[in-house]
């Protein structure tokens, strides 16, 4: 099995560990200035493999089986579609809305199993493109690295069209929500228009397009203040500019800080891999609003990406022998 998508972590935290990324323009350039070794989250070696997805025909309905997993994980999938419901509503925006029914309509729940993933509660949708595993400790027999070890709080798998839910992380309802609405908005845009999520361009561009919809969600439910984080971060990063000689805006310096503010706005984190991923939400939202300041409309997107891959390479997201995603 294609082991190389159990690396499309959300919630990339250690992001501090960059010091610094030169915004280039081609996807062909040098980009880490001075990083160091960045960490990988997955070690490819150590993941377990999940092989397959059943397709739905060939699903076994063992009555007893289904009914005991649907008892654990149904319970546990609501918790994060209700979280995403409460974000899609919060809000107020219209994709966060789309995403939400096409989850809730389209998805279709499953439990690992040592041969893949088994369907527990098939969609009513007979276009259903989505299925989704609340991981429970017990799974950690079949995949001890995703239950226990990973950072993440979740992911998509494209190629089993899957979102992997860890239930073993805490984190408060309006983070839960959006961290499922970011994979929920790579399954629907995977699910809609299936693309090669191994070439390292496209992967780049469908993760920015999905920071730029978390960009918007945050924002606007953080309101102001969350503005305010923003905006200090952008400046602390014009300061260290000048300060290093470098030119303003064509240099993003590493996270420094876990910015207290986002407690105050959204309550303390329920653990250090929210807290992480709020901070990492920052400041990937100050680099994104500086390069919009920096560079010409025609370039920005492209820069953002390009940033972005920076961040995974860091990871060794990619495989430098053949160019694409390991
Ligand atoms: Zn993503």
């Amino acid at each position: 099995m294609n082991r190389k998508n159990w690396m499309l972590l959300v919630g990339v935290s250690g992001l501090v560990l960059v010091l610094a990324v030169i915004l280039c323009s081609a996807w062909d350039t040098p980009s880490v200035h001075e990083g160091s070794q960045g960490q990988r989250y997955v070690p490819k070696e150590e993941v377990a493999s999940p092989g397959d997805v059943m397709p739905k025909e060939d699903v076994q309905v063992l009555t007893s089986v289904v009914e005991a997993e649907l008892k654990r994980r149904m319970p546990l999938y609501k918790e994060w579609l209700m979280a995403a419901a409460e974000v899609a509503d919060l809000s107020g925006d219209e994709e966060a809305k789309q995403t939400f029914y096409y989850m809730a309509t389209g998805g279709m729940l499953a439990a690992p199993v040592e041969q893949g993933f088994v369907v527990i509660r098939p969609s009513p949708e007979p276009e259903a493109t989505v299925v989704l595993v609340p991981l429970i400790e017990e799974d950690a027999k079949i995949l001890p690295n995703l239950v226990h070890h990973s950072h993440a709080f979740a992911l998509y798998l494209p190629e089993h069209r899957s979102i992997v839910l860890r239930t073993n992380v805490q984190a408060t309802k309006v983070w839960k929500g959006i961290v499922f609405l970011h994979e929920s908005a790579h399954a629907m845009a995977y699910g809609t228009k299936p693309y090669d999520h191994q070439d390292v361009k496209t992967f780049c561009e469908k993760e920015r397009d999905v920071h730029t919809f978390q960009n918007r969600l945050v924002e606007k439910i953080g309101g102001k203040r969350y503005r305010v984080a923003v905006a200090e971060e952008i400046e602390s990063q014009k300061a260290e500019a000048k300060k290093l000689g470098d030119v303003v805006g064509h240099v993003i310096y590493g996270r420094q800080q876990n910015y207290p503010i986002m407690d105050d706005i959204f309550g303390p984190p329920l653990s250090e891999v929210e807290a992480d991923f709020r901070a990492t939400q920052v400041w990937i939202h100050a680099a994104f609003t500086i390069i919009d300041e920096t560079f010409p409309a025609e370039e920005r997107e492209n820069r953002k990406a390009l940033f972005l891959k920076v961040l995974y390479a860091e990871r060794g997201m990619f495989d430098p022998s053949t160019g694409r995603l390991r």
